[in-house]
């Protein structure tokens, strides 16, 4: 028997096989555990050829079939097992580190927050992430080695021929650094890295608040303000990996100096930032956005009026990117999404006046549905795409060089 599995010739019986393997595992990656029927329509495959893959599977230990009982009938539900490999999301804001553990179909094992000087390395970050990791590796009982795809978020646009973290940044320490191949290297796993609103709207897209829609943009109103885009399944990120740069469209020509050199930006107005900013001479240095919004909902009329005229600036936006983007969905998150109506309200008065109608009429604004989870669920399933390659692997390590013929009758 030789081993040449991995070099086979595309649409040579060897690949063809082993791609059906991929295919089932990639469905049992995305989709949790599912019965073998499940699988066979999931994969477009026949029956028989799933029932075979699945037994190979198990025989190389990558799945686990258990017997349940489903509307009154047997079925078998076949899942990836843990051997596998682990995942990991690193969540890197303004102010905190969040790192997450999750088995091979996302999962969340074990997760730890901690919160981060605003003007830190790069570097030191990651050795901070590294810690966490390890403690929450060692928490379920497991080895570091066993991860095997790391996600990770940044509040930055990521520049995707250069892989550099883009400015402008809320975090001046990974300005023009090589997020990914220095997380690699400070990790030992291969570690992909986006902007966080793109894993917001990657996490609402699968699990959260924008499941069905074809075209969506999350937006995240928070420290800083920006969108992801997502069209049918798929993150539309742009060369510079600029695209839904929202925060840094320009609302007043001669407005407060943002931190990207221009005057005016939405972000400007509407960061959490900005609104404390208003409201911090009148109720004091320990202000926080949910404090305003308790205030607003107790009749505090300065607290009203700063969420409706940011809800209004807002809309102004969201009107600008229905017109240019023509989404059917808008999912607010970050932490202004938490005033709910006190924001949404005034936003669909100004996306009425400024919106192109039919544009207007498309849209549902719906607020984010996993919360402060969703940056942290996006890296996880950043860090799934990563493992995928691993988990696809198994599927050449099975009997390699051995033609399928089963599978070529489908
Ligand atoms: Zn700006």
């Amino acid at each position: 028997m030789h081993t040449g599995a991995r070099a086979a010739r595309p649409g040579s019986l060897t690949s063809l096989r082993a791609a059906n393997h991929a295919r089932v595992l990639a469905v049992l990656q995305a989709s949790g555990a599912r019965t073998q029927a499940e699988l066979a329509r999931a994969t477009g495959l026949a029956q028989s050829t799933v029932s075979n893959i699945v037994r190979e599977l198990a025989g190389s230990g990558a799945v686990s079939v258990n017997r349940v009982r489903r509307d009154g009938r047997t079925a078998q539900v076949v899942r990836l097992s843990r051997s596998v490999g682990l995942l990991a999301g690193i969540d890197v804001g303004h102010r905190h580190l969040t790192v997450g553990l999750a088995d091979a179909t996302y999962e969340i094992l074990a997760h730890e927050r901690i919160p981060l000087d605003a003007d830190h390395r790069a570097g030191d970050c990651l050795a901070e992430a590294g810690r966490l990791l390890d403690t929450l590796v060692d928490r379920i009982g497991a080895a570091r080695d066993e991860v095997i795809g790391i996600g990770m978020g940044l509040p930055a646009p990521i520049d995707s021929r250069t892989g550099e973290v883009g400015a402008p940044s809320i975090l001046p320490g990974w300005v023009g650094v090589d997020a990914a191949a220095l997380a690699g290297k400070s990790l030992g796993v291969a570690v992909e890295v986006d902007n966080d609103a793109n894993l917001g709207a990657l996490a609402e897209a699968r699990w959260g608040a924008g499941r069905g829609a074809r075209i969506l943009a999350y937006l995240k109103l928070s420290d800083g303000v920006g969108a992801g885009l997502v069209v049918d399944g798929l993150l539309h990120r742009g060369p510079a990996g600029t695209a839904g740069e929202i925060g840094h469209t320009t609302i007043e020509e001669f407005g407060a100096v943002c931190r990207c050199g221009n005057r005016g930006c939405l972000e400007t107005l509407v960061s959490t930032g900005a609104v404390l900013d208003l409201l911090v001479p009148r109720h004091g240095p320990h202000l926080t956005i949910a404090d305003v919004v308790a205030r607003a909902r107790s009749g505090d009329a300065g607290c009203l009026r700063v969420l409706a005229d940011t809800g209004r600036h807002i809309g102004i936006g969201v009107a600008n990117l229905c017109n240019v983007f023509n989404p059917d969905r808008i999912v607010l998150g970050g932490e202004l999404a938490g005033a709910g109506d006190l924001v949404v309200e005034p936003l669909h008065g100004a996306l009425q006046r400024y919106g192109i109608p039919s544009a207007v009429r498309a849209v549902d604004i719906v607020i984010a549905a996993l919360g402060d989870r969703s940056h942290l669920l996006g890296a996880v399933a950043l860090g799934g795409q990563v493992a995928g390659q691993v988990i696809a692997s198994f599927a050449g390590d099975l009997n390699p060089g051995e033609p399928d013929l089963q599978a070529m009758k489908d």
